[in-house]
């Protein structure tokens, strides 16, 4: 069994009791992970208080060469790494390379140089404001971008000054693992970055609750964040929440059609659908819709699920039995409720895995259930529309406010709907997903932002002193 890490040391939890890892695509046993316990949580927070001070006193510059060591070791194991992911995770293994591992690598690579160059100091008036670090940061994350998630938060809280203890996802635990190697071999100073692994309800309550912890940044569903932030509000801590999502692709008549829906199906699909800024509502004017449904269809049964490994796979497993039966009840309920199965469905494509097929429904109205939770699965629904009034009204018409993309003839038609779309992200004709830009949602979507300069202010403080 692994171990967890805390004040510099791997150390056996004090529960005793671990958590079987399991790969999606056998549903073998592959790992055990300590299931940490309220004690590990006190030890480990104790280890980032007392690191604090001398974390944060460090030229950032020092604190910066640690990151870029950190990101250089994690682009030498990036294979390795990819590997991991795809046996803990599922996603396809070209996939766990370029976005779950070296986009991670690229993110904390954009901190190292941040530490230093974000300005932390300025005048206003007789007052010098300066910048600080919030202090211990309980970093809580999900399993769909095991790696990314941590990084998003640990990066910026590590180059901003804090201390950190990380929980990540008992699903999918182990790129966190490798993660921990790293920060130990590059000589991140004993406390200043803490692992325990565990379920939510035990060891990240303890997390958000624990009164030497000053920040919790979590991502997960909006469920679990609803209660992290509860836990938080008793000692006033600051949260910053990434939540679920239900995003709009809204695909304007004068749009290239094809190509809107062949981008907006790999969208929704990407990652086994399990992504939470993911395209899942294409929302087609009626006069387009039938068309659209078409060439939805063609695309998804193009498609490839299966083995992880297999190059060729376009969709794998999702990430555990519980998922796999969360979507299927998805799929079920949309048919309940009247909408129109056109591809996939509930039959297993495969004996073996968490497998479920693309899934694509049509005659999607909106406030069906399928059009607005969050599935989490492979899953698109086609939803018309008759004005671009009403479009906008469909794609806010949701408690979410994560993502989204707008597709016009002209750049300028996009981005005035886009700038309607009560939203963190919208991606204007296909524009590329930039890890350096910030990342958030409004509404139910979350608080605060990560990536990029905005994602390091979320963990400083501000003092003014007046001179
Ligand atoms: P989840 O909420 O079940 O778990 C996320 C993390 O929170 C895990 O580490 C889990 O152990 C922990 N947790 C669970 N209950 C908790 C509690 N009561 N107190 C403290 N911690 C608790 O989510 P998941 O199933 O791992 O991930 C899928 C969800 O994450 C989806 O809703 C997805 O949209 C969301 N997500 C959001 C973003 C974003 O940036 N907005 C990114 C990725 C995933």
């Amino acid at each position: 069994m692994r171990q967890l890490y805390i004040g510099g040391s791997w150390t056996a939890s004090a529960s005793g009791e671990s958590i079987e890892v399991v790969n999606p695509a056998t549903e073998q046993i592959i790992d055990r992970v300590p299931a940490g316990s309220p004690d590990d949580v006190e030890r480990a927070a104790q280890a980032a208080r007392k690191a604090f001070p001398g974390w944060s006193e460090l030229a950032p510059a020092e604190r910066g060469k640690l990151l870029a060591a950190a990101a250089e070791l994690l682009k030498q194991r990036s294979e390795e790494i990819a590997k991991t992911i795809a046996t803990d995770m599922g996603s396809p293994v070209g996939f766990a390379l370029k976005v779950q591992t070296l986009m991670p690598a690229t993110v904390l690579a954009s901190y190292a140089q941040l530490a230093e160059s974000h300005p932390r100091e300025s005048r206003v008036g007789n007052s010098m404001v300066v910048k600080e670090p919030v202090g211990v940061v309980a970093a809580i994350t999900p399993w769909n971008y095991p790696l990314h998630q941590i990084i998003c938060k640990v990066a910026p809280a590590l180059a901003a000054g804090c201390t950190v203890v990380l929980k990540p996802s008992e699903v999918a635990p182990l790129a966190a693992y490798a993660l921990t190697e790293i920060f130990a071999e590059v000589g991140l100073p004993p406390g200043v970055f803490n692992l325990v692994s565990g379920r939510g309800p035990v060891v990240g309550e303890a997390m958000a609750a624990h009164p030497e912890v000053d920040m919790v940044s979590f991502t997960g569903s909006t469920a679990a964040g609803r209660r992290v932030s509860a836990l938080a509000a008793e000692s006033v801590k600051r949260v910053a929440l990434e939540l679920g999502g239900k995003s709009a692709n809204v695909i304007l008549p004068d749009a290239d059609l094809a190509l809107a829906v062949k981008v907006g199906v790999a969208n929704c699909f990407v990652n086994a659908g399990q992504t939470c800024s993911a395209w899942t509502r294409m929302i087609v004017h009626r006069d387009q819709y039938d068309e659209a449904v078409r060439l939805a269809v063609e695309t998804a049964r193009g498609y490839r699920v299966g083995d992880p490994f297999d190059e060729t796979t376009r969709i794998g497993p999702l990430v555990s039995a519980t998922q796999r039966d969360r979507v299927i009840h998805y799929i079920n309920r949309g048919q309940e409720e009247g909408a129109r199965l056109v591809a996939g469905g509930t039959e297993p494509p495969h004996e073996r895995g968490y497998y479920v097929e693309p899934t694509v429904f049509a005659a999607v109205e909106p406030g069906m259930t399928i059009e607005q939770e969050e599935i989490f699965g492979p899953v698109l629904s086609l939803i018309p529309y008759t004005s671009e009034d009403i479009a906008v009204e469909i794609a806010n018409g949701t408690r979410y406010g994560l993502a989204g993309a707008v597709w016009s003839g002209t750049e300028e038609h996009a981005v005035a709907v886009a700038r309607r779309l009560r939203t963190g992200q919208v991606a204007i004709n296909g524009g590329r997903f930039n890890p350096l830009a910030p990342f958030g949602g409004y509404k139910q979507s979350g608080v605060g932002r990560e990536l990029g300069e905005q994602g390091l202010e979320e963990y400083l403080e501000t003092k003014s002193m007046q001179l």
